[in-house]
C-alpha cells in the first residue's frame, strides 16, 4: 500500500510540472522566452490597429504594419520552427497543457514558413489585386458606378435591362484582377509545397486544426439536409419574383435576384424591424441585456468606440488587446435593427475574450477556434430579430410579438438555408481553385452555382465574375468557418433549450434575464479558451461533436 501512495504523490507532482522530462522542460523554456516577447508585442500591435481604425491616420497604419512585420519575422524563423517540429514529432511532450501550447506555436510558425523572396512576391501580388479592386469602378453604358449604386439598382430597379447591366458591372472587376489572383494562388501553392503540403488550401485547413475529410463530410451532410427545403423555398421565391417582373420562373436570370451573388434573401418578404428600435438607446439596450444574463459588459463599453466619426473605420469589430482583460469593440451605432444585431454580435466576441480563465497560459487565452467565437457572436446577434427577445427587452405586446414572429421567421429561414447553399459554392470552388488553378474556373463556378444555388448562368460565354468576391484575395480558404460558426451557434441553442432549460421547443425562448446562460457559457465555452481542440470543447459543452443537424432543425420547419 505504501508504494502505491508514493506513486500517486509522484503523479501529482508530475501534473504540477515538477516531473517533466528534458523535452518538456526545453519546451517550457522556449514558451517562456517566446511569450515574454510576443505578449507585449501583440498588445502593441493590437493597440496600433485600434488607433488606426479609430483615427484613420496614416501614421497609425504605418506603425501597425511595422509591428505586424516584426511579429511575422518571429514566426518565420526556420530554426525555431525546426525545433518545434522536432518536439512535436518526438511525441515526448505529454505533460498537462504543454501539448496544446505546442500545437498553437507549431501552427503559427507553420503558416509563416515562407522564404523571404517568395513572401515578398506574395505580398506584392496581394497588394496589386487589392489596389486594382479598390480603385476599379464598373460601368453601365459607359457611366462609372459604385458598389452601392449597384446594390440600389439590384434591390429597387424595375427595368430588367438596367438590372442586367448593373449585375454585369458588379462582375467586371473579376476579369480585371483574375490574372493577378491566379498568380497569387500559384505563389501561395508554391510556398506551401516547400513545407510538404499539396497546396495552400490543404495547408490552411490543417493549420486551422481542421481536415478536408471533416469539412467535406459537413458540407455533404448540409447538402443532403437542405437540398429539398431549399428547392421548395427557391420555387416559391421564383414565382414571387417572376410575377414582379411579369415573366415566368424559367426566364429568371442572375440579375433578377437582389444580390450580385444571390447571397442574401431578396426583399420580397416585408420586414421592417427598425420601427421597434428607432426610439431606443442601442448601447443601453445591449448593456442591459448582457447584464441580465450575468455577463456584464460595462467595462468593455467604457473602453469602446461606439459612434460614427470622420476618418473612422465604418464597420465594426471586437478586439482582445492584451489577453489580460483589455477587451474593446468598435461600432458606428444608429438606432436600427442592423446595429442592434451588430453590437450584440461584437459583444458576443468580446465576452468570449473577457471571460477566458486568466489562469490559463497566455498561448491558450484565445477562443478554441475563430469559428467558435464567430458562433457565439452569431448566437447573440440573432436576437435582434427574435420576437420573444424583442418583447422582453422592448416591452412589446403579445400581438406585436406574434406579428414580428411571422415575418421574421420566414425571412430568417430563407436567409439561413440560402447561406448554406452559397457557402457550399464558396468552399467547393476554392478547394478546386487551389487544387488546379489552370482549369476552366469560369465554367466550374457556374456549374456549382447552378447545382447548389439553382441560379441559371447568363446566356453566352461566362466571365471571371467569381473573382470579384474579395474573400478569395483577403481571407483565403476561410469562408467555411462562417458556416461552422452558424452550426455551432445552433448547436449551443439546441443544447441549452433542451438540456438546460429542459424545454420541448424553442418557442418563446428569449434568452433575456437568464443568468444560467452566462454561467453555462463562461464555464463550458469561454473559460477554457483554447485549452481543448474545438471539437473537444464542443463535445464537453454540448455532449457531442459539431453536428450540422441542429442548424437545419432550427431553420427548416
Ligand atoms: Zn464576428
Amino acid at each position: 500500500m505504501k508504494t502505491l501512495l508514493i506513486v500517486s504523490i509522484l503523479a501529482t507532482f508530475a501534473g504540477a510540472g515538477c516531473g517533466r522530462n528534458a523535452e518538456e522542460r526545453r519546451l517550457q523554456d522556449f514558451i517562456d522566452g517566446h511569450v515574454a516577447i510576443v505578449d507585449p508585442l501583440t498588445a502593441k500591435a493590437n493597440l496600433a490597429y485600434w488607433d488606426a481604425s479609430t483615427t484613420g491616420k496614416q501614421a497609425d497604419y504605418d506603425k501597425l504594419s511595422k509591428l505586424q512585420l516584426e511579429i511575422r519575422r518571429i514566426y518565420s524563423d526556420p530554426e525555431d520552427f525546426a525545433l518545434l517540429k522536432e518536439m512535436k514529432e518526438s511525441g515526448a511532450v505529454k505533460d498537462a497543457e504543454l501539448p496544446r501550447q505546442l500545437d498553437k506555436l507549431y501552427n503559427a510558425y507553420l503558416t509563416n514558413q515562407i522564404p523571404p523572396d517568395l513572401l515578398e512576391r506574395i505580398v506584392d501580388a496581394d497588394t496589386k489585386v487589392q489596389e486594382k479592386y479598390n480603385t476599379y469602378r464598373g460601368d453601365i453604358d459607359g457611366e462609372k458606378v459604385t458598389m452601392s449604386d449597384i446594390y440600389t439598382i439590384m434591390t429597387t430597379e424595375r427595368q430588367v435591362r438596367k438590372r442586367e447591366l448593373a449585375w454585369r458591372a458588379s462582375k467586371q472587376v473579376g476579369d480585371v484582377i483574375v490574372a493577378d489572383l491566379i498568380r497569387l494562388v500559384k505563389l501561395r501553392n508554391q510556398a506551401t509545397k516547400k513545407i510538404g503540403f499539396e497546396n495552400y488550401h490543404t495547408m490552411s485547413i490543417v493549420a486551422g486544426e481542421q481536415s478536408i475529410e471533416q469539412l467535406d463530410a459537413i458540407f455533404a451532410e448540409l447538402d443532403r439536409l437542405t437540398d429539398e427545403p431549399f428547392a421548395k423555398l427557391k420555387r416559391e421565391l421564383d414565382i414571387v419574383l417572376g410575377k414582379s417582373f411579369g415573366i415566368t420562373p424559367a426566364e429568371l436570370r442572375p440579375w433578377h435576384y437582389h444580390d450580385p451573388f444571390f447571397q442574401r434573401t431578396p426583399l420580397v418578404y416585408k420586414l421592417d424591424l427598425d420601427v421597434y428600435y428607432k426610439d431606443k438607446n442601442v448601447k443601453e439596450l445591449a448593456e442591459k441585456y448582457y447584464a441580465s444574463i450575468g455577463l456584464p459588459v460595462d467595462d468593455i463599453l467604457a473602453r469602446s468606440d461606439l459612434y460614427d466619426r470622420e476618418g473612422k473605420y465604418p464597420h465594426a469589430f471586437s478586439t482582445d488587446i492584451d489577453r489580460h482583460g483589455d477587451v474593446r469593440i468598435l461600432c458606428n451605432l444608429q438606432n436600427t435593427e442592423r446595429w442592434v444585431e451588430t453590437i450584440l454580435h461584437e459583444l458576443g466576441h468580446a465576452v468570449y475574450s473577457k471571460y477566458h480563465n486568466p489562469k490559463e497560459p497566455w498561448l491558450l487565452r484565445e477562443p478554441a477556434h475563430s469559428f467558435t467565437t464567430e458562433g457565439v457572436a452569431l448566437f447573440f446577434g440573432r436576437l435582434s430579430r427574435n420576437a420573444a427577445w424583442m418583447q422582453q427587452m422592448l416591452g412589446l405586446t403579445d400581438a406585436q410579438r406574434a406579428e414580428i414572429e411571422e415575418i421574421s421567421f420566414k425571412y430568417l429561414q430563407f436567409q439561413q438555408i440560402l447561406f448554406v447553399r452559397w457557402a457550399t459554392v464558396m468552399y467547393k470552388f476554392e478547394k478546386q481553385l487551389y487544387a488546379d488553378p489552370d482549369q476552366d474556373l469560369n465554367n466550374l463556378w457556374w456549374r456549382l452555382v447552378e447545382k447548389y444555388q439553382l441560379v441559371k448562368r447568363p446566356p453566352g460565354p461566362v466571365d471571371a465574375g467569381w473573382a470579384s468576391k474579395l474573400h478569395f484575395t483577403t481571407a483565403p480558404c476561410y469562408y467555411h468557418n462562417y458556416m461552422l460558426g452558424e452550426l455551432f451557434a445552433s448547436q449551443v441553442h439546441h443544447y441549452y433549450v433542451h438540456n438546460i432549460m429542459k424545454l420541448e421547443s424553442d418557442k418563446l425562448v428569449s434568452y433575456a434575464n437568464d443568468k444560467k446562460l452566462g454561467k453555462f457559457l463562461r464555464e463550458k465555452v469561454f473559460g477554457p479558451g483554447a485549452k481543448y481542440r474545438w471539437n473537444k470543447m464542443i463535445e464537453q459543452a454540448t455532449g457531442e461533436a459539431l453536428n450540422p443537424k441542429y442548424f437545419v432543425e432550427q431553420f427548416v420547419k
